[in-house]
Parts: C-alpha cells; structure tokens; sequence
C-alpha cells in the first residue's frame, strides 16, 4: 500500500493514480462514448418477437431498395426482409418502420443492427436470435464467417 513512495520515483503521472479507483472506467466511458462517435450497442431488446421466422434465407447485400432502387448500403429489415433504403437517401427503412412498426433492421453497409424501438444498435454477437443472421450476412457480403469473440 505504501510502495507509492519507492515504485515511481522518478515522474509519477496522473496515470499511475487513475488505474487504483473507479475513475479509470469513467474515463473509458468518456473515451468511448459520443464524444468519439462509437456508441455501445444493447446487448438486450424487447422486440424481438418481431423477428422474421425465417433468416436463414436473406436477400443479397446488393440488393437495391424496393422503393427506390438505391442500389447500396441499404437495410434489411429484419422481421419480413424487406431491402430499403437508409436515412441518409431516401429513409425508406425509416418510414417502414413507421407504417409496419418492423423495429428491427440490419445495416448492408457495415452490419450492424438497429432496434428502432429501442432507437439503440443491438450486439449483433451477445443476443443469441441476432447471430445467425448477422452470420449469414456477413458471409453473404464477406464470403467468409465472421470473426466471432471468445465468450
Ligand atoms: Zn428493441
Ligand atoms: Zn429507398
Ligand atoms: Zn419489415
């Protein structure tokens, strides 16, 4: 407890201090947070009784919007696969969700997964219903499995 005085001797930095208590998590939060523009996804959703039965068999991720045609980087939704557009073309994804209440949608852009009711991205990896389809789209635009982390 006392080794302060003897282990660093020559500069102790405010490092050192924060790795003993409680800051260093804040300070992860912070680091990781909207200030760097990486949110943390829910690793928990209550809509996913909405899921489509059947997502083994998805659209390819070319697959351009069913309204506009938007030929890239569109969303599928999840719940009856349906391919539209995003929020930054035409927010067809968007108004689907407003006109069916289909919450949940994966991203061909870069796969994630998004609950609109929860208005929150959802871990892809930690909810068991969501990792086969993530599985099965990422093999679809990657042609291989997805690097999944150790549980
Ligand atoms: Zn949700
Ligand atoms: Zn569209
Ligand atoms: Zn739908």
């Amino acid at each position: 407890m006392a080794n302060q005085a003897t282990s660093s001797s020559s500069s102790p930095g405010p490092q050192e201090h924060r790795l003993e208590g409680q800051a260093g998590e804040e300070d992860l939060l912070t680091l990781y947070g909207a200030e760097s523009g990486w949110v943390e996804a829910r690793t928990h959703c209550d809509h996913l009784d909405a899921l489509s039965s059947d997502l083994a068999h998805i659209p390819t991720p070319d697959t351009p919007c069913y309204r506009c045609q938007h030929p890239s980087e569109n969303w599928l939704c999840l719940c009856c696969k349906e391919v539209l557009c995003s929020r930054f073309v035409n927010k067809h994804m968007l108004q689907h969700y407003q006109q069916t209440n289909h919450c949940l949608a994966l991203s061909y852009s870069d796969l994630s997964i998004w609950c609109f009711s929860c208005d929150a991205y959802l871990d892809a990896q930690m909810i068991q219903q969501l990792r086969s389809v993530h599985e099965i789209a990422y093999i679809l635009k990657f042609g291989e499995a997805p690097p999944f982390r150790a549980v």
